[in-house]
């Protein structure tokens, strides 16, 4: 692997880099796999795990297995992460140490790594909007976010300078900004070709004007998480010093164990792969000043409840929608924790969102015909009959291949595998539908 010498001088001074050991860990071909499991799922794993001691999820594991062929990783038990990017929550709780529910916003989120991360760390209550600018990408974001299974997730999808209609309005913010991504160069060597002086200048410039926009949606008093994968100081540390330079923000410093290899800096911190266990990541905590009369009392209106008192008693024996309110779009119903429903309303004035809460269903007549994101939710009735797949029937359903069941009764009924719920069939006289979903269906077989 020949790294670009540009890159190479450019680090040159750069805190905590180490240039002979830097080559040699970009020679070597070790590479790590980690996962970091959903703590709302609880489900048995059967991997051979050490634990990332910076993430209470976080664990590595000896081997790469294969993801596709394990049902447990389709329903959305684990999500598959770089270790160095569990840092986040030493960050988040670290800096947030509050008790009552939050506004949080991920605004550079697909595919969803640090959204449903910080999904796991939030007091319960709060509100996470997952925004991806990219179109294409809005997609995956949605589908991770609905196997994570949470209904506090509103998924947008516009651009950073639309969020300036909510100024400070957000507790937190997390900015994993794009960038020139040469922290990744040993996971994905082709990324070299790509790599040039012009797209870190390039990359810089729109992480200014992202970092702007989230700056005037952060509450004062609200913390902004900064972070890329990118080695080069134009896309980290310069960053920082210009927005302590041009908005007063305030670099929060955290406390890290020393054994974990971070390279702290005045401004932020570094992993770099030759003494962290995880890829190249850099980040800092930048606080926006409180401005001096300031009223940090939040809102707690809600809204919808009313009409759905009704509607939820037709769903009782699908979903448990206690403490949810119920929104109708185009004949779909979807749920909302109630005291959420004011900030969605909000939201869904000022930005395109392409997804919020939990998809319940829809009424065709009389009959309830439930969405694949219920059965990912954690709000899937008790009450709903389940019936447990074996691994290879699991994959047969992920493929959405036919298959028989020994016995079972009629009607609509999760799949489960390991007590997991997979997604939904329903049971006919002679023949069993199959209701995965197309795009998320595994296309290898095994
Ligand atoms: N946070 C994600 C995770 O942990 O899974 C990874 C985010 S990735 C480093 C950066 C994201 O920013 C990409 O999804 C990319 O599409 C998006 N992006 C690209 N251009 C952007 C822009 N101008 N404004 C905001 N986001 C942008």
């Amino acid at each position: 692997m020949q790294l670009p010498s540009l890159l190479l001088e450019s680090l040159e001074g750069t805190c905590g880099f180490d240039k002979v050991p830097f080559l040699q860990r970009h020679q070597d071909a070790e590479s790590l796999t980690s996962i970091r499991i959903n703590p709302s799922k609880k489900a048995t794993l059967s991997f051979d795990t050490t634990p990332v001691p910076w993430s209470q999820y976080g664990h590595y594991l000896k081997e790469r297995p294969s993801f596709t062929f394990d049902p447990l990783f389709h329903a959305g038990c684990y999500y598959v992460q770089e270790a160095s990017s569990m840092l986040l929550e030493q960050a988040f709780q670290q800096l947030m140490n509050v008790d009552g529910p939050i506004h949080a916003l991920d605004l550079c989120a697909a595919p969803g790594g640090k959204t449903t991360h910080l999904q796991s760390l939030l007091p319960a209550g709060s509100l996470l909007v997952a925004n991806e600018v990219i179109r294409a990408r809005v997609q995956i974001l949605r589908d991770n976010c609905i196997r994570w299974g949470a209904s506090n997730v509103v998924v947008t999808n516009n651009d950073p300078e639309h969020f300036r209609r909510l100024a400070d309005f957000f507790d937190w913010i997390t900015v994993d900004a794009p960038c020139s991504g040469s922290g990744l160069f040993r996971k994905d060597p082709s990324a070299i070709e790509e790599w040039s002086l012009s797209s870190v200048k390039l990359c810089s410039e729109r992480q200014q004007r992202i970092l702007l926009a989230a700056w005037e949606t952060l509450k004062p008093g609200g913390i902004l998480f900064y972070s890329t994968c990118s080695y080069s100081p134009a896309e980290n540390e310069q960053i920082v010093q210009w927005m302590v330079k041009e908005q007063g923000a305030i670099i929060r410093p955290l406390t890290l164990d020393a054994t974990w290899g971070v390279t702290v800096s005045s401004e932020g911190y570094r992993c770099w792969p030759n003494q962290v266990k995880g890829e190249g990541f850099y980040f800092c905590c930048m606080q926006k000043p409180e401005r001096d009369s300031e009223l940090l009392t939040r809102s707690r209106r809600t809204g919808g409840e009313k009409i759905t008192s009704k509607e939820k008693e037709r769903l009782r024996p699908w979903a448990n929608l206690d403490h949810h309110a119920i929104f109708n779009v185009e004949q779909t119903l979807f749920a909302i924790p109630s005291a959420l429903m004011y900030d969605f309303l909000n939201l869904k004035e000022k930005l395109y969102v392409v997804y919020a809460g939990v998809r319940l269903g829809t009424w065709k007549h009389d009959k309830f015909v439930p969405d694949h994101a219920l059965s990912q939710s954690l709000l899937l009735s008790k009450e709903v009959p389940v019936i447990n797949l074996s691994t290879s029937v699991a994959i047969q359903f992920l493929q959405r291949k036919e298959f028989s069941l020994d016995e079972s009764s009629k009607g609509w009924q999760v799949v489960c595998y390991d007590g997991q719920p997979l997604g939904w069939v329903n049971v006919l006289a002679g023949r069993i539908n199959n209701y995965y979903p197309k795009e998320l269906r595994i296309l290898k077989d095994s």
